[in-house]
């Protein structure tokens, strides 16, 4: 899609915001993007879990204890099912900013460590952000940040160059974490230099796009990296 038309796109969708009131992503009532009656079926991920990953799990997972994550932990607040993936896909592909927020406030501050000073969200490559006309994870992490006060740095952590979506799509898991090794980079680092910065995203399945970026600020000098989506898929490998 060309600059103009993307961004025409952008103004036809906003036009319709405007002139339409929101309807629950879920079960498509009148009112809120999400309902009173859809929110009380949100699935929290809850119960057992390795405070690392955050799958399923009696303490530290075995995938955690022979390779330790750059992340201190992994905190999700729903599972990527049912209300909260509709959720999710509401905010990412239906270009409903306001669907981060149910997603936020249901979810509460309680997973977060007191020590985090910034928040960053899993930047997109700019043409993807043009083509959806945001990113999604800033969504939710300034939804965060409205909530815990904790500040919110956009510039933090850029994506690099672009890959075919055929090449990520026929990459399997192996494939997909080589290639994720390099995908971003820390432009300014005294930005977060000495810092304890929290990545949010939607959604964790891997964690090699969280582990990637965790590695990168940590290369560019920040003192621990947390991170936080607001969905957890629960399969490993
Ligand atoms: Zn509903
Ligand atoms: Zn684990």
């Amino acid at each position: 899609m060309s600059r103009w038309r993307s961004r025409l796109a952008q103004l036809g969708a906003l036009a319709l915001d405007l002139a339409l009131p929101p309807t629950c992503a879920s079960c498509g009532a009148v009112g809120l993007v999400l309902c009173d009656r859809c929110s009380r079926r949100l699935q929290r991920a809850d119960g057992l879990r390795c405070p690392r990953c955050w799958l399923r799990s009696e303490g530290l997972c075995r995938a955690c204890l022979d390779a330790p994550p750059p992340l201190r932990q992994l905190r999700s607040a729903f599972l990527y099912e049912g209300v909260a993936r509709e959720l999710v896909l509401t905010l990412k592909y239906r270009g409903v900013p306001a669907a981060a927020v149910p997603l936020v406030e249901q979810a509460g501050g309680r997973q977060l460590r007191g020590d985090v000073d910034l928040l960053a969200p899993i930047p997109m490559t700019a043409w993807r952000r043009r083509a959806r006309g945001g990113n999604h994870a800033e969504h939710l992490a300034r939804a965060l940040s409205d909530r815990t006060g904790i500040p919110l740095d956009a510039q933090a952590l850029e994506r690099r160059g672009r890959r075919s979506k055929q090449q990520a799509r026929s990459a399997n898991l192996r494939e997909r974490r080589a290639n994720m090794r390099d995908a971003f980079r820390a432009p300014e680092p005294q930005r977060i230099a000495g810092r304890t910065v929290l990545l949010v995203d939607d959604v964790a399945t891997t964690m090699a796009t969280l582990e990637s970026a965790a590695a990168t600020l940590l290369a560019a000098g920040a003192a621990a990296v947390d991170a936080w989506t607001a969905t957890r898929e629960e399969l490993r490998d």
